[in-house]
């Protein structure tokens, strides 16, 4: 009796010593760092920028997996630059890579300086067939109206390589001359798998070019974006998850569908596609999503709070919580997503094989090789076959520190210019920023504009659009960041 009492009251000691634990960790999360903008010259609305943006996105430099890039369009693209930015273009070499990725080189003063590269692409993504007419104005019209320069690429990416190019047509204006070289760096095929942007990381390699710091898209100005936050806070992406599609095959006898067997190749694929729905891989938080979590922790509510604050504790139940919701899922493991399906040519014959394709992204961390090990022990049948798509698979991109100094200029002109402060985030699409992680380890992945949960849609969707003022404000991040890294 007195021995289980004196159990009881160790128990009842151990949780009033966790809970303690827990509560003090809680109130002890410091406040939201208060960052104050610097006081930066602002970009006037009548310097015409706007108008330039305009006049890219009528443009239409289209990419599309089934078709050849239309190399005229991004000719028309390139002169337009020539002529719209004469200063930055006189200040700088521009090289053409890989038919039409564009490379200009800003030699700095000082050659023992490894570069800092600034990223965005050139292409755009085309406007689905029968949704035209949702267009609020056409898609490739450069309209301005109600604030806004409307159009696609307005926001990815094209808003971002104009933004670039009248920072260094302002600061070439201005006589500067950078102390670390500079290097824009702006592929044309992004939205069809990024050839360009390999192809010039190819040829840097091969100069022996290692930049200390490369920022693309990827991460964005949050409003409210992520579960439980308040407030605004710039997303700075560390890391991407990686890509790949497994073919599945099922074979079985054929025939005629008057006498099936008991269990047809399409059957047998359709048990594999379930099983592997309800065997996901493993979640995980940790490389892009365990600092954001811990970083976001005075932005939410008190329960909240302490979950974030106690990730020691607490890390199955967030990630119980993430594995809710599917874009929160997507951030703590690699997912699964049968995507296409083949089977019998004709309502009466029995397919001989049944075809399915599962598209992964890959958590980093995770590989090739896991996947396909977890795909053969989820389905754990001999009669499908999995094979991934060729050319198609690559590995999640490795994770850049969120402590290097060059994490720290990038987090510095965010907060100099937007008031806000940055955490490190994992981009859970893809970007052309993984091909410099072979040259460099400082690559971040950020756009300076604020997106609230609507703006998601417009991405890749319908009138994609930025407000005029916010675009002035990301050409005045773009000159601040780039006195601030090559000085
Ligand atoms: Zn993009």
């Amino acid at each position: 009796m007195r021995h289980a009492r004196g159990i009881a009251l160790g128990l009842l000691g151990a949780v009033v010593v966790l809970v303690a634990v827990v509560v003090a960790r809680t109130l002890r999360v410091p406040a939201s760092p208060s960052v104050t903008r610097a006081s930066l010259p602002a970009i006037l609305a009548d310097s015409g920028a706007v108008e330039r943006l305009a006049g890219a996105v009528r443009i239409p430099t289209v990419t599309t997996l089934d078709q050849p890039v239309d190399v005229a369009r991004f000719d028309e693209l390139h002169a337009f630059l020539a002529q719209q930015f004469p200063r930055a273009h006189a200040a700088m070499t521009r090289e053409i890579l890989d038919t039409a990725s564009l490379l200009f080189t800003w030699k700095g003063t000082d050659a023992s300086l490894s570069p800092v590269v600034l990223m965005a692409h050139q292409d755009v993504v085309p406007v689905e067939a029968g949704t035209e007419a949702q267009w609020t104005h056409p898609p490739f019209s450069g309209d301005l109206a109600e604030g806004f320069v409307w159009g696609r690429g307005t926001l990815d990416d094209k808003g971002n390589v104009m933004a670039i190019l009248e920072a260094a047509e302002a600061l070439a204006k201005r006589g500067f001359a950078p102390r670390r070289t500079l290097m824009l760096s702006f592929g044309h095929d992004e939205e069809r798998g990024g050839s360009g942007a390999l192809a010039v990381v190819a040829e840097l390699e091969r100069r022996g070019v290692h930049p200390s710091l490369v920022v693309d898209e990827g991460g964005v100005i949050a409003d409210d974006l992520l579960p439980g936050m308040s407030g605004r806070r710039a997303l700075v992406g560390i890391t991407e998850k990686g890509y790949m599609s497994v073919r599945l095959t099922a074979r079985a006898e054929g025939g005629h569908s008057s006498m099936p067997p008991q269990h047809t190749a399409v059957g047998i694929l359709a048990r594999a596609l379930d099983r592997l729905e309800n065997d996901p891989m493993p979640s995980r938080i940790d490389g892009g999503t365990r600092a954001m979590f811990e970083q976001l922790a005075p932005d939410v509510a008190f329960g909240r709070r302490m979950i974030f604050a106690n990730l020691w504790l607490f890390d199955p139940l967030l990630r119980r919580i993430l594995a809710g919701t599917p874009s929160s899922n997507a951030m703590i493991r690699t997912t699964t997503a049968p995507t296409m399906l083949e089977a019998s040519p004709k309502d009466n014959v029995l397919a001989q094989q049944a075809k399915a394709v599962v598209n992964f992204r890959l958590l980093p961390g995770d590989s090739v090789a896991t996947v396909m090990r977890h795909i053969a022990k989820a389905v754990n049948d001999p009669r499908v076959v999995a094979e991934p798509l060729e050319g198609l698979a690559r590995e999640p991109a490795p994770v850049s520190p969120s402590d290097s100094p060059e994490f720290h200029t990038l987090t510095t002109a965010i907060g100099d210019v937007f008031g806000v402060s940055a955490v490190p985030y994992l981009v859970v699409g893809g970007t052309d920023a993984r091909a410099y992680s072979r040259i460099a380890r400082n690559v971040y992945r950020f756009s300076p504009f604020a997106f609230g949960k609507s703006d998601l849609a417009r991405l890749h969707g319908t009138n994609e659009r930025v407000p005029a003022k916010d675009y002035l404000e990301a050409i005045r991040f773009y000159q601040h960041l780039i006195e601030l890294s090559t000085k």
